[in-house]
C-alpha cells in the first residue's frame, strides 16, 4: 500500500482523540461546545480527507505534482494535519496519526477493535518516521501525535513507537513538537525511554474507576496496565533531573475519559481528575463525549450531550487554576454538574449572592471565585487597585473583567455595582 494511502487510513479516526486542545473544538459564546461541535467539520477524521486527496497533496509535495499548487495550508488541511493549541498558547499543525491501526483488544467503544471489519494499515518505525520528517521538512506539519493500535502486546507495540521517535530525533534530528501515547502495560524502563524523547506523554484512563472501565473495555487493567505508567512517569519526574538525560524540563502527562458510555456520573469522573491534577500534577485531563461507533458493542448506545463534556472541562479548570475544591462543585442530586449553567456560576449563586467580594480588599484567592474574573483578571485588579481607586463597573471592564458577569457577586468601595446595558458598556 503506499504511503499517503496508509497515511489516510492510520488518521482517518483520529478526531476520537483529543490529543491537544484544537481551535476547532474552542468553546462558542452562547452555545459552546454543542456549537462548536456542530461547527467542527472533523468530528470523525481530523482531515476530513479521502485518500485521493492526500495522494494528490503528497504527490504535489513531495514531487511537485502535476496540480497547480496549492497553498500551504490547503495542503496542511488535506494531509491529515489540523491546528492544535499549545500549552503556551501556541498554534502548530499537527499530525495526529497511529503507526498502526491493527489492535489484538476489543473495547466496546473503539473503532480500531479487533472484531470490527475494516481495512487496516501499519507502518513500520523508519517509514512513519521518514514521511514525518518530509511532510516537517515541507512546512506541513510542525508536530507529532503518535498513538497506535496494540499489536503483539502492549510492551512490543511501545517498543515500536520508541523505536519512531528515536529515529526521528536522533537520525533525523527532529526537534520539535512531539506527544508520544504509551500503551497499556508500558513497562518503566520504556516509560523513561519515553520521556527522554517527548514533550507530552499521556495514557488514555477512558473510565474513571475499574468498575466502569469494565463496561467500555473489559480487557483493560485499570491500575496495573494503565494508571501505574502515569504513576512511573510522575515518580521519574520528581527523582530524576532532566538535565542528566541532556533535558531542560520533563514531559508533560495528560489522560482522556470517554464520558457518557459506562453510565458513570460527573462526580466520579471528577473524582478521579482531581486526583490526578493533584497527586500525579498531570497537565490536562481531556474529555470525549460517547459517540457511538457502527459495528461495536455500543454501536446502540445513545451519544453523550458535548455539553457535558464542556461543563466537566470548566470544572476541571477550576479545580486546576481557580483553587475549587471537588466539595466546591455544585453536583446536583444525581451527581451531575448542571447543564444550563457553568459550574462557576452555580457554584456563584449557592454562596456568594449574599456574601459578595469586595474588589478592594478581597485576596487573589476569593477573586478567583468570582464569575467573569479569571487568573489575568484577577492579577490586573490587584495591581490596579494599589495604583489608583476602582470606582465602578467600567473600570473593571477595562482591566479585562467581564464585569456584567461579576456584578451580581462584587461590591466597589462598599456598594454593589450599577449593571449597566452591554450596548452602552463600551
Ligand atoms: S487498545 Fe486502543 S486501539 Fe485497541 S481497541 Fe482498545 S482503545 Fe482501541
Amino acid at each position: 500500500m503506499e504511503t499517503v494511502s496508509k497515511l489516510a487510513l492510520l488518521t482517518d479516526q483520529m478526531g476520537l482523540e483529543p490529543a491537544e486542545d484544537s481551535d476547532l473544538k474552542r468553546p462558542v459564546a452562547g452555545g459552546p461546545a454543542r456549537e462548536a461541535r456542530a461547527l467542527n467539520p472533523h468530528a470523525k477524521a481530523p482531515c476530513g480527507n479521502t485518500p485521493h486527496a492526500l495522494r494528490q497533496a503528497m504527490d504535489t509535495l513531495t514531487h511537485g505534482g502535476g496540480d497547480p499548487a496549492p497553498d500551504l495550508e490547503a495542503k496542511k488541511h488535506s494531509l491529515g494535519v489540523s491546528q492544535a493549541i499549545m500549552p503556551g498558547g501556541r498554534k502548530i499543525a499537527l499530525l495526529k496519526t497511529l503507526l498502526t491501526s491493527a489492535c489484538e483488544r476489543d473495547c466496546f467503544y473503539c473503532p480500531f477493535r479487533a472484531r470490527r471489519n475494516f481495512r487496516r494499515a501499519t507502518f513500520k518505525p523508519h517509514e512513519m518516521a521518514t514521511v514525518f520528517s518530509q511532510m516537517h521538512r515541507a512546512g506541513v506539519a510542525e508536530g507529532l501525535f503518535l498513538s497506535s493500535g496494540v499489536a503483539g502486546g502492549g510492551v512490543r507495540t511501545q517498543d515500536q513507537l520508541i523505536d519512531t521517535v528515536t529515529i526521528l530525533r536522533e537520525r533525523l534530528a527532529y526537534r520539535g513538537y512531539l506527544h508520544l501515547k504509551m500503551m497499556p502495560g508500558t513497562e518503566r524502563d520504556q516509560v523513561l525511554r519515553s520521556m527522554q524523547l517527548a514533550d507530552r506523554l499521556s495514557v488514555n484512563l477512558e473510565a474513571p474507576n475499574t468498575e466502569r472501565l469494565r463496561l467500555l473495555a473489559p480487557g483493560k487493567i485499570f491500575f496495573d496496565e494503565l494508571l501505574r505508567p502515569l504513576k512511573w512517569a510522575h515518580e521519574l519526574r520528581q527523582s530524576l533531573a532532566p538535565e542528566r538525560f541532556g533535558l531542560r524540563r520533563w514531559p508533560s502527562l495528560v489522560t482522556q475519559f470517554v464520558v457518557g458510555g459506562a453510565g458513570e456520573d460527573d462526580l466520579e469522573i471528577l473524582s478521579t481528575t482531581h486526583a490526578l491534577t493533584r497527586q500525579l500534577k498531570l497537565g490536562r485531563v481531556y474529555f470525549s463525549a460517547f459517540s457511538p461507533v457502527p459495528d461495536t458493542p455500543l454501536e446502540n448506545h445513545a451519544p453523550e450531550d458535548p455539553l457535558r463534556e464542556h461543563r466537566l472541562y470548566q470544572a476541571s479548570f477550576l479545580m486546576r487554576d481557580y483553587g475549587f475544591e471537588l466539595e466546591d462543585m455544585p453536583f446536583t442530586q444525581s451527581r451531575r454538574l448542571p447543564l444550563d449553567r457553568d459550574p462557576k456560576q452555580a457554584w456563584a449563586e449557592e454562596n456568594l449572592v449574599d456574601a459578595r467580594v469586595e474588589i478592594h480588599r478581597a485576596e487573589t484567592a476569593e477573586l478567583l471565585r468570582v464569575p467573569g474574573i479569571g487568573p489575568k483578571g484577577a492579577a490586573a485588579i490587584v495591581t490596579a487597585r494599589r495604583q489608583a481607586r476602582l470606582r465602578d463597573i467600567a473600570d473593571l471592564r477595562r482591566l479585562g473583567v467581564l464585569a456584567d458577569r461579576a456584578a451580581p457577586y462584587i461590591l466597589i468601595g462598599g456598594r454593589a455595582p450599577a449593571r449597566q446595558l452591554a450596548l452602552f458598556a463600551h
